[in-house]
């Protein structure tokens, strides 16, 4: 089961743009991925990662394969949506449904998108949608994302009013998308460990931060948990730096880790068991 980030704003506020610019990243691994069935407003985006790219670099395999983030594109919010305004029931029950939030709020002026509530006021707009989801008792970790175009990024006085915005972008160019992709992979209290089954695949877990040798096993096969032995683990900087696998080995890099080792961010591991 994969963790959810439900994208929610005002109508007009580029949610959709935003969704269609993440759908981007996605498409890069529809090879790798049987995600072709998925509803039409679900996207399972790739982390970037440039680790991953450098491990590609040094192993050359057959099959890559990044860790994921699942996005899920939810109609906009509006005054009084706890009391149904809007089909509001309907949204925030969705809401209620997913691991994180991601609020977007308009930044961008545009004579013809018209606002909801008639002009740009990113601070106004942030209230009121934190207002019905706090109404709609969502207690739920949130990412701020303020969505600008480029020409009124520059000139965009109202941001210095909204301080708690943790990520800008543009969802109409794309530009800012990754910095939100890894803001909301943060929010999710996740963090990536690497395997590198038999030379040939690499691949890039998403992991709860906190989680055991064991529990990372488990993610890889049920298998892998249930013979568990041992595991070999490297950060992934270390392996990068010296060039490969057996060298790291030869030089003493590769630290052994039983079933209760707390996987760190960035680790490349290698998982003994017996079946
Ligand atoms: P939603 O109702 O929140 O899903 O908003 P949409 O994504 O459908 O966007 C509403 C309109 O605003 C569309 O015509 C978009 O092309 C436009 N739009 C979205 N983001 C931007 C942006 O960053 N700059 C500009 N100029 N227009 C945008």
């Amino acid at each position: 089961m994969s963790l959810e980030v439900g994208i929610v704003g005002l109508p007009n506020s580029g949610k959709s743009t935003l969704f269609n610019a993440l759908l981007k990243r996605q498409q890069a691994l529809v090879g790798n991925y049987p995600f072709t069935t998925i509803e039409p407003n679900v996207g399972i985006v790739e982390v970037p990662d440039d680790d991953l790219i450098a491990l590609v670099d040094l192993i050359n395999p057959e099959k890559v394969v990044p860790a994921t983030v699942k996005f899920i594109d939810i109609a906009g919010l509006v005054k009084n949506a706890h009391q149904g305004e809007g089909l509001g029931n309907k949204f925030l029950a969705k809401i209620r449904e997913v691991d994180a939030i991601v609020h977007i709020i308009r930044g961008f002026e545009a004579a013809d998108v018209p606002h909801f509530y008639g002009n740009i006021d990113p601070k106004r707009d942030k209230e009121i949608v934190d207002l019905e989801l706090e109404l709609g008792g969502i207690k739920k970790p949130t990412l701020y994302v303020l969505n600008v175009s480029s020409d009124s990024y520059s000139r965009s006085g109202n941001m210095k009013t909204l301080q708690e915005c943790l990520v800008v972008v543009n969802a109409k160019t794309g530009e800012g998308v990754d910095r939100l992709i890894k803001a909301a992979y943060d929010l999710l209290g996740l963090i990536t460990f690497y395997t590198i089954k038999g030379g040939n695949e690499v691949t890039a877990w998403a992991l709860k931060s906190g989680s055991t040798a064991l529990e990372a096993a488990g993610k890889v096969h049920t298998d892998m948990a249930k013979g568990f032995i041992k595991a070999e683990v490297v950060p992934v900087g270390e392996l990068l730096k010296i060039g490969g696998w057996t060298k790291a080995k030869t030089l003493g890099k590769i630290a052994l880790a039983g079933k209760d080792y707390i996987i760190k961010d960035k680790e490349v591991v290698e998982f003994k068991f017996n079946l």
